[in-house]
């Protein structure tokens, strides 16, 4: 993860499209992470999703990783076919709302219509949306335990 995060200004602003390309590591390793015009679609997609969201949270979200181009996903250790390369995920927190956790139960109990809602490592909230929304949530604490069903505690509990 970046240490430097956007925050979206106003409620009800899409985040912009370079805010979700955004990458302190991008900036860092000199990747350039400058999205493919086809992926503009599902970039919209993901904004207007994020935008739900805040609106939801009624308080502004920080964005740590939206898209990534393949060599910043291997950068970052992500998944490979991860929906970041696709534009469609984004990775943020919401510390005038709350948890990580506190905010995927929040979103969980909307009609927000999201493809994968993953409470990770306790630390942050990875989202994404596509054409053909699961709503399938999963909570990872290490890579040792791999993925949990549902919005899961530490010790366990499962919330939602
Ligand atoms: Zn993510």
């Amino acid at each position: 993860m970046t240490s430097t995060t956007y925050s979206l200004d106003a409620i009800a602003t899409n985040p912009s499209i370079a805010a979700l390309c955004h990458s302190d590591t991008a900036l860092a390793r000199g990747i350039d992470n400058s999205p493919p015009h086809s992926l503009l679609p599902n970039l919209q997609r993901l904004q207007s999703g994020l935008a739900a969201i805040q609106n939801l949270l009624g308080s502004a979200i920080s964005i740590s990783s939206g898209y990534r181009c393949d060599e910043l996903n291997r950068a970052v250790g992500g998944v490979p076919g991860s929906q970041h390369q696709e534009g469609l995920a984004a990775d943020f927190e919401c510390q005038g709302f709350g948890s990580p956790i506190e905010i995927a139960l929040a979103i969980a109990d909307s009609a927000i219509a999201f493809d994968q809602l993953i409470v990770e490592f306790g630390r942050w909230v990875h989202i994404s949306f596509s054409p053909t929304p699961r709503r399938q949530m999963l909570t990872i604490y290490s890579s040792a335990r791999g993925y949990q069903d549902g919005i899961v505690t530490e010790d366990g509990r499962r919330l939602a």
